[in-house]
């Protein structure tokens, strides 16, 4: 007897596959499904090819390799990408594209050297030569080549893998976007068995199905008498699908039974992609109370990285079984964190916090040092040990100890924690030192046994904790043996590595690596790929927006759709598809995934995003909903507490009842539960009141209803102290930095200027480091003859300043980013010097210091701060200019926007003032035109804004004149500094941002974003 061997698309549709036959047999025999991929690893075990795959990392290090060597001259069209970490993703991607193609490097190369002038892709060919070549030569292979080998073992009649065995007839199921390899492979197989091939197709819509065309013209192009390839088409059915393609192409005839849409057809939007997601997780459990099975609801998205994981997140919360839950990314797990601490040990210096850290960690038993965690913290504070700058920890305790016993005091706990500490700070030591990669590995295994942390791991009593940290010792080991096998390959094995460049690498390995997932019995959350050909009673397909469907794609950064063109015409072939081609599956993939719902079905989309705007709906609803109207259930921007019969958990309904007041009645025999009561009922005001104030749509309704837990101070003798301070000669200097953060967010200023909270942050190689680049006095250069030479020497003592203070992060990643810097100043230099405004730079670096403003009431806010530069014309104008090492020119160009100053922008036009004052002061004569610039550094892109003569109305703006400024209002630059700082006297820290960054202080002030009026 034969049996029917399926491919499907999907994991998910063979899980879904292997289930129903369980369900309808009983029992589950040999392997009846597989994905392609699958079908080529399982065809590829009896290749007998000797090649080893060669993992991610591995395929990054070789191509860093041939990239280094290709341009290890620096000519050469793509040698300033060298450096990019994406330029070598972006390659590695192409190079899957040209095999998945069926386009080796030799016809590469012969086909573009028939396009004329395409030397930038002659460079391409051979790097892709070089790569195939570099991988041959240490016997490696890729995942694609591992599909090329096994199209070849058929081709070459080798003998079928045992999943083979007993099958008469391969039916392939809803795969219509088969690559040029991917057909090959299924040719090659309905040499032996006969493989049916069924594709989504009708001529009548041939719009819908421009996508699959390709695929059937090229099955058909194979027209051989020896393959038994049967394309079968076929249009997709479904309840809803069927009635929806009748309705949105009249034209083709449906019977009438068909075309009528079946009940339960829902239309929801929330503001925001979380509380969509909330509003669908509402719905799945409505469904789970009227008796649903979780197996048979689904909740689809276009792409589901973004929305999977805050959906899980919701299903957690509301206790709804999901299928399959991903498990946490491996670099994230603690027992990961555990073993590399050591690393984090020796890049801090030995600090005092990772080293805590590590003796505090769960994974390492603290009393094995026979000293408890906190009593290492004690002595590590009263020594005033920090980290090794002022001498070792050992030594600071030594002298500790001196210091106690020369006072007569106990010195007993000193004494252990420096014994315990010896032997753990001599191991630590040992990481300290360059390395191969071996040997880290095996210091690594050796500190990992010696401290037991894998067996405190797999000692865990919670058997979930246990399966992650099974997990991860398994991946773990798997990234390191992977690791040391290409170092081997690659000939990289005997290169001594820094600490921090083994751990770039492992780090490296364990991308998209994830601790073991829970299957069960659950909800689905697939994305639309994933999705087709499965079925669900209940189906949701959620983020319906634009932008998010259809799924933008973009021209491949290194072969462009141009080349794609250009190659088509050369060859005759059509190998690959354009961006516009690739975009035709588009509409396809939205009708499959709603082929998908059985019973009922929901569309769902945003209204908001994440910062209060608005998000438009998808195309394709938009189409749809035109044909087939639906009334949308909208859910309120500000329901925050739910009505008590929607809460779907514990603290969501004790927060509800109690704001309700049906809580705070303690009666007699409720007496030990009236304190909590209270409590809880306290919480819910405090939350009823936010509400109230989120709810508000407009700046003056929400002011009404601030309170101090929304950042409106009203103690009286707190808003007394606060006016003392903004009226001391110290509280009332500010720099536009801090005006510009109180602007943005009053909230989140009161929390890091007043209340003092700061993040731990580490020191690294960012912004602040660069700046001083400016600071140095490196950008302001003029001088062009002499530029460049004058650059590169001051740029190499900062760089070595920097370097001997420990501010560049990674030793390889800072010398990357010091040739980039060194290049990004000399073209820097070279605009410069090419500049023919009028404007001549005169001061540099320039600080000021109490430039006055006088307020109404009589008080004086003084401004301070240091200009970069200073640049005057004869005509009597200024521009200041100040770099930034940015690149975003829309966002300074918005912020020199009149509507922007004095409100979340107050650099330039202070600079302004202050130049103003300093040239009026040295030369007498008045300034009559302001002009500003600033220059982004990673953009090489000055943005200027002339305040004189431009578009926008700027007189009066910037008068200093109180009585002007009187009559001119908000419309005075001045007048809305005095607006800021009288603010903050008020105690007026609201959490309503400009614009929410979602700073680190999220948590603090759950902010909600509503699309505000700023008017009442
Ligand atoms: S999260 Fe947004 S609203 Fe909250 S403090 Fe930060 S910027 Fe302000």
């Amino acid at each position: 007897m034969t049996s029917t061997l399926y491919i499907l698309p999907s994991t998910a549709a063979v899980d879904a596959f292997n289930r129903r036959a369980v369900e309808e047999s009983g029992v589950l025999f040999g392997t009846p499904a597989l994905t392609l991929r699958r079908l080529a690893e399982e065809i590829f075990t009896v290749a007998g090819d000797e090649r080893r795959p060669i993992s991610t990392v591995g395929r990054r290090l070789l191509l860093e390799e041939i990239v280094r060597e290709r341009y290890r001259c620096g000519t050469g069209h793509y040698a300033a990408l060298r450096d990019f970490p994406g330029f070598i993703g972006t390659l590695d991607n192409l190079f899957g594209e040209l095999k998945q193609a069926l386009v080796d490097p030799a016809a590469f190369s012969a086909v573009i050297r028939r396009i004329p002038g395409s030397g930038r892709l002659a460079e391409l060919a051979s790097l892709y030569g070089a790569y195939a070549a570099a991988l041959a030569a240490k016997g490696l292979m890729d995942r694609h080549d591992m599909e090329l080998a096994a199209m070849h073992h058929l081709r070459n009649g080798g003998p079928s893998p045992p999943v083979f065995d007993g099958v008469g007839a391969v039916r392939c199921r809803d795969i219509y976007d088969l690559t040029p390899l991917q057909l090959a492979l299924l040719a090659e197989l309905s040499r032996r068995v006969p493989v049916e091939l069924r594709l989504p197709w009708n001529p009548e819509r041939e719009s819908l199905y421009g996508y699959v065309s390709r695929t059937a013209d090229a099955v058909e192009a194979l027209d051989n008498s020896d393959l038994q390839l049967e394309p079968v088409y076929e249009e997709p059915a479904g309840t809803f699908l069927t009635p929806f393609l009748a309705a949105l192409f009249p034209g083709v005839d449906v019977p009438a039974e068909k075309s009528a849409l079946p009940g339960r057809l829902a239309l929801i939007a929330a503001p925001g992609p979380y509380r969509e997601c909330e509003e669908i997780g509402r719905r799945i459990r409505g469904l789970l109370e009227e008796g649903a099975d979780p197996a048979d609801i689904a909740v689809l998205f276009r792409d589901a990285q973004g929305y999977g994981p805050m959906l899980e997140d919701v299903c957690r919360r509301y206790r709804i079984p999901v299928s399959y839950r991903r498990g946490a990314p491996l670099f994230t797990s603690p027992l990961v964190q555990a073993c590399l601490a050591p690393f984090a040990v020796v890049r801090s210096r030995f600090g005092r916090e990772e080293l805590l850290g590590l003796v505090k960690s769960t994974y390492l038993e603290g009393t094995l040092f026979g000293v408890s965690p906190d009593e290492f913290e004690e002595v590590f504070l009263a020594a005033g040990y920090i980290d090794e700058t002022m001498g070792r920890a050992e030594d600071l305790i030594g002298r500790r100890i001196a210091f106690l016993q020369k006072i007569g005091r106990s010195r007993d706990k000193e004494e252990r924690v420096r014994r315990a500490l010896r032997p753990l700070l001599r191991e630590l030591r040992g990481f300290q030192a360059k390395k191969t990669l071996r040997e880290f590995t095996e210091l690594l295994e050796w500190f990992i046994g010696r401290r037991f942390i894998f067996r405190r791991g797999i000692e865990a009593h919670d058997p979930r904790a246990l399966k992650r940290d099974a997990s991860g010792i398994i991946l773990f080991r798997q990234v390191l043996k992977e690791l040391e096998s290409d170092m081997r390959a690659l000939g990289l094995a005997d290169e001594p590595l820094e600490p921090g460049e083994f751990v770039a690498l492992l780090k490296q390995g364990m991308e998209g690596v994830y601790l073991a997932g829970e299957r069960s019995a659950g909800v689905a959350i697939l994305n639309f790929h994933d999705a087709r050909g499965l079925r669900f009673d209940h189906l949701f397909i959620g983020g319906l927006n634009e932008g998010v469907c259809p799924m933008r794609h973009d021209s491949h950064p290194l072969f462009k759709d141009a080349d794609k063109l250009l190659f088509r015409r050369a060859s005759g072939t059509r190998p690959f598809r354009t961006s516009r081609e690739k975009g035709e599956e588009e509409p396809l993939l939205f009708c499959l995934a709603i082929g998908c719902a059985g019973r009922s079905l929901t569309f769902s989309s945003s209204y908001l995003d994440g910062r209060g705007n608005g998000m438009l709906r998808s195309p394709f609803l938009e189409e749809l909903l035109a044909k087939v109207p639906l009334d949308e259930e909208r859910v309120p921007v500000n329901r925050i507490t739910p009505e008590p019969a929607l809460c779907l958990e514990r603290e969501e309904l004790l927060n509800a009842l109690a704001a309700r007041g049906w809580l705070s009645l303690p009666q007699e025999g409720l007496a030990p539960l009236g304190d909590s009561l209270a409590r809880i009922a306290g919480n819910a005001e405090v939350e009823a009141g936010r509400e109230r104030f989120f709810q508000a749509e407009d700046k003056a309704a929400r002011a009404a209803h601030a309170t101090s837990h929304t950042g409106m101070l009203s103690r009286d003798d707190i808003v007394a102290e606060l006016r003392a301070w903004y009226e001391s000669p110290e509280g009332s200097r500010f720099a536009p930095t801090t005006l510009e953060e109180y602007g943005s967010c009053p909230f989140r200023y009161f929390l890091k200027r007043l209340l003092r909270l700061t993040p731990v942050e580490k020191p690294e190689m960012e912004l602040a480091a660069k700046d001083e680049l400016r600071d140095e006095g490196l950008l302001p250069l003029n001088d062009i003859v002499a530029g460049k030479e004058i650059l590169r020497e001051e740029a190499e003592t900062v760089f070595a300043r920097w370097e001997g203070e420990r501010h560049t992060g990674e030793s390889l990643l800072w010398e990357i980013e010091k040739g980039r810097l060194l290049a990004l100043l000399e073209q820097m230099v070279a605009l410069e010097g090419a500049d023919d405004s009028a404007f001549v730079p005169v001061l540099f670096e320039q600080p000021f210091t109490d430039l006055a403003v006088e307020d109404d009431d009589g008080s004086r806010v003084l401004l301070t701060g240091k200009i970069d530069r200073i640049d005057v014309a004869a005509a009597g104008g200024i521009r200041v200019v100040d770099y930034k090492m940015a690149g975003d020119a829309g966002k300074y160009g918005a912020l020199l926007k009149k509507e922007h100053l004095g409100e979340t922008s107050f650099q330039m036009p202070v600079y302004l003032l202050a130049a103003a004052r300093q040239l009026e002061e040295d030369s007498g004569a008045p300034v009559s035109r302001f002009t500003a610039r600033y220059w982004l550094i990673r953009k090489l892109d000055p943005v200027d804004k002339d305040f004189t003569g431009g578009k926008e109305d700027f007189t009066g703006f910037f008068s200093t004149d109180p009585g002007e400024r009187r009559e001119l209002g908000d419309d005075s630059f001045l007048n809305r500094v005095c607006g800021k700082v009288r603010g903050m006297k008020r105690g007026d820290f609201q959490i309503t941002p400009k614009e929410c960054g979602f700073c680190e202080f999220g948590s603090v002030c759950r902010y909600v974003a509503v699309g505000m009026r700023e008017e009442g």
